[in-house]
Parts: structure tokens; sequence; C-alpha cells
């Protein structure tokens, strides 16, 4: 066997940053957000063909494990400029007992809860903090239901970035504990993660941050489709049947389809076939399952979000359109659990393999129980569920939320002043690291 090397062979293939919604193409040698024509996420294009004459998919896996040994598929250029924790080339494990209970013998959970910060987000934000290190961005601000703040205060702490996280107040305390530690400055607010992108995008133009928020900068969709290169290497480049994914802002759904049609213009995979997406949301939050029924292009604003599963409490994505075309053209589906079986599951993953999931995570079992009872799944297929995250980060005893605990009690987040309302009291409870 090859001796396993962390040498890169070729400077990566990124050429191009194209809007997903009018198709404009930008230089990615610069900072960029979102479109600023159409307002629509921007995607990293690689030079497929360039790529295809020069990779040998079967030599990745030589490499030292990781996400980064794909970078030459990654948008950073310098290597010198890698923020790494060891994110990436998490286990897929195979379930036996819970297979065997759903008469599902090909059954599988890519456990992410293994990665730094304890889930998927690590890949992600690895990669969106790498490439602003490299153009040069040393401030970064974020809003987050959780687990992408505890990522990007890691990550910006190993890069020696200033980071200024906003949180819901009903975010898991883990995660405000672990970016408070790195060195993140940190506000809570009293609302939703779409009430938390309201105050931080206007701060950040005003304070001049830049702004990692889901899909509103091209690259940390980038290193959430390592997922599906990580997928295709390990199922020997035949996709499996149907993936499983919690939904909330999408990255990750977005991303792995992405990972696939690159492939595929790689010249990577043996047969054209490509996984089902299947999207699974909260019934308390469930925006994607909507538009996706309705056949609507766009999510409307999801009312009265409510579910213990934190990173599903996303009203409405950035990329809405994106997921819901991605869905469809993977011939997949989406649907709601209840906050019920999200529980019932998480004991089922845990009782029955081990797997001490996060109720994200859990979702995915809830939902691949009901697909199972609509036949939508078949008994030869293979299916991989998501475990994005560990158990461990939602420990909070109930009740024990941020505001009970009187660390911080900010008023409702109004349209005239936000930033002094929600700093005000944070300054007082709150001693800043920075
Ligand atoms: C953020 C998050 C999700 C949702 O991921 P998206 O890619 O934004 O849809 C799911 N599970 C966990 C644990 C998360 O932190």
């Amino acid at each position: 066997m090859e001796k396993k090397t962390s040498t890169f062979r070729f400077p990566p293939f990124l050429s191009v940053l194209e809007c997903s919604g009018c198709g404009a193409t930008l230089p990615p040698e610069r900072i960029h957000t979102y479109c600023p024509d159409c307002h629509s996420p921007i995607l990293a294009r690689y030079d497929l063909d360039a790529a295809r004459q020069r990779l040998d998919r079967d030599s990745f896996r030589f490499r030292r494990n990781g996400m980064w040994r794909w970078y030459e598929l990654l948008p950073v250029v310098d290597p010198e400029q890698i923020v790494s924790l060891g994110e990436g080339d998490c286990p897929l494990l195979r379930l036996v007992r819970v297979s065997r209970k759903l008469g599902l013998p090909y059954l599988f959970v890519k456990d992410e809860s293994a990665n730094p910060t304890g889930s998927f987000k690590a890949r992600g934000l690895s990669a969106a903090v790498s490439k602003a290190r490299e153009l040069g961005i040393r401030k970064v601000i974020i809003p987050t239901a959780g687990n992408a703040g505890g990522a990007m205060a890691a990550y910006a702490a190993r890069a020696d970035m200033e980071a200024l996280i906003y949180f819901p107040k009903d975010t898991p305390h883990a995660n405000i504990a672990e970016s408070r530690m790195a060195g993140a400055r940190i506000v809570l607010v009293d609302g939703l993660i779409s009430d938390a992108a309201g105050v931080a995008g206007e701060t950040a133009r005003r304070d001049g941050w830049f702004d990692l928020s889901t899909f509103k900068e091209p690259y940390r969709v980038e290193g959430k489709k390592i997922m599906g290169y990580e997928l295709a290497e390990a199922f020997q480049w035949e996709l499996p049947d149907v993936i499983i994914y919690p939904t909330g802002g999408g990255t990750g759904l977005v991303g792995m389809w992405k990972a696939f049609l690159e492939m595929e213009s790689l010249g990577w995979l043996k047969q054209p076939k490509k996984p089902r997406m299947v999207a699974v949301q909260a019934e308390g939050c469930a925006p994607v399952v909507k538009a996706f029924e309705a056949g609507a292009t766009f999510c409307d604003y999801w009312v009265n979000a409510h579910t213990l599963a934190s990173g599903l409490r996303v009203p409405k994505s950035f990329a809405d359109q994106l997921i819901l075309k991605d869905i469809r053209e993977s011939g997949g589906t989406a649907l709601a659990v209840s906050d019920e079986s999200i529980t019932k599951a998480q004991h089922e993953l845990c009782e029955m393999e081990g797997i001490f999931s996060a109720p994200e995570g859990a979702a995915t079992l809830a939902a691949l129980e009901e697909l199972v009872r609509r036949k939508w799944v078949g008994p030869d297929e293979r299916v991989v569920l998501f475990n994005t995250g560990s158990g461990l980060k939602y420990l909070d005893p109930p009740g024990d939320s941020a505001e009970d605990s009187n660390q911080v009690s900010s008023g409702p987040v109004t349209r005239e002043n936000p930033f002094r309302r929600l700093t005000e009291p944070v300054k007082k409870f709150f001693s800043f690291n920075r």
C-alpha cells in the first residue's frame, strides 16, 4: 500500500463563482457574500474538465484523513491558510438492530457527531473561515441556532480572528459555553434565528464584520459537500439509494447534491443513478415540507417555529429555492416528524445502536420509520441517515435556558436600534474576552 501523505499535487480547480439564481459570474479572488443583483446564494464552480484529466478518484484514500484531503475540490488556494481541527471522515456505521427491526439490511448512519465541536457545522466553518483568512478577513459574525456558532468560535480562535455570535436565547447552553471559552463575543437574542440574522446583518454592515450566515457566503457549503465525496468513496463510487437529512438551512443537502453532480462531471461514478434526497423537518417548523407538498419554488416564512431540535428551528432558509430544486431533481421527498417521535428515535438509536445522537439526527430515523410504513423505501435499498451532531450538546435540564439562568435578559427585537437594546444587558452580564 502506498504511504499516506498530506502533500497536495495540484492547486485547486476553483474557477469562478456563480449565482444560483441569475447565473451571473463573479471572480473568486474577491470577497463575496450573495448575489448583488438577485440576492440568491452564490456557488463555487470548478474546472471539472481539467480536474477530470488530472485527478484520480482512487488516490484520495491514501492521504491523511479529514475533509481537506479533497483540497483540489475545495476553494482555498494556499494550503498554509487552511484552518483545521481534524474535521471530516466521520464514521459510516452500519446499523444492526434497528436494521433488523425495520427490515432494511442496508441501513447506515453517517455519524457526524465525531466532528470537532460535536457537529457537522465544523466542516462548513473550517472551509469558510479558511477562505475568509485567505481573503484577508479578520472579523467574522454569525447568527446561529447553536452549533454553527460553536464551530465558528473554535475556527476563528485558531485563525486568530475576532468572532461575534448572535444566538437565540433558547439555544442549548453547550453552544454558548464553548463559544465563550473560545473567546467569541456573544449576544443572546429574544427571538428565533431569523431575528438573530436580522440584527447580525445590520451589525455586519455597520461595523464591517464578515457575515458567515448560511448561504450568505459561498464557502460553507463547499465544506459540507465533502460529505458527498466521502459517501461515494465509502460506497465504492456507487452512490446509496436514499439519503435522509435533517434540514434547517439546507447546506448539507445542497452541498451533497452539488458533490454528486461534480463527481458525475468528473466521471467518477460507476452508474448515473444518484440518491433520492429526503429533507426531514420538525412538525413545529416545516417550511420546506410545506413548499415541497404545495409544488412551490420558494418557502413561506414559518410563523411560530418551535421544536426541540434547535438546528431545525429555521423559519425560512436563504437557500430555499436550491433545497426544493435539489430534492425534486433527485426524486426525493420532504416530511415532518413530531418532537415526540424525535425523542423516541433518539432513545432507540442509543439503546439499540449505542449512538447518542442530536435530536436532529434522530429525526432522520423517525422519518425513515414513516417512509417504511409508506413503502417509499424498499428492503433492498441502501439508506443513509445523517446524525449531524452529538446528543452531548443538548443536556440542558428542562427550563434551564440562558434566560432562566439569568445570564442575560434582552428585550424583544425591535427595528429602531436593535443592536443597542440587545447589547446593553449583555454587556452587564457577560465579561467580553475581547
Ligand atoms: C445546523 C444543523 C442542522 C441543519 O443543517 P443544515 O445543513 O443547515 O440544513 C442539522 N443538525 C444539526 C445538529 C445542526 O447543527
